[in-house]
């Protein structure tokens, strides 16, 4: 993760109801991608705004919306709206 530090500066923030229809139709999109997220990230506390980050899959032009906090590190796991690819922030 070190490596990544520089980029990891969010794009832009949202409300908690921005961020969960987001999050939402990335899960509903991706076949899969839901049972994924349960298994690898805890839920979130009650937060009003979250950081948006922009993907970086090449050629994705979404944004990565906030899931869950990772189980696995002291990182937000986030998914893209997009591609559906999920990334550590
Ligand atoms: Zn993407």
């Amino acid at each position: 993760m070190t490596s990544n530090v520089s980029q990891n500066y969010p794009y832009s923030s949202e409300s908690e109801n921005e961020r969960a229809s987001r999050v939402e139709r990335s899960l509903a999109a991706n076949e899969g991608l839901r049972d994924k997220v349960r298994a690898e990230s805890i839920g979130l506390p009650d937060e009003s705004r979250w950081w948006v980050w922009k993907c970086r899959v090449k050629g994705c032009t979404g944004l990565l919306h906030t899931a869950g906090y990772a189980r696995t590190a002291h990182a937000v796991y986030t998914v893209c709206d997009t591609c559906g690819q999920t990334a550590l922030r």
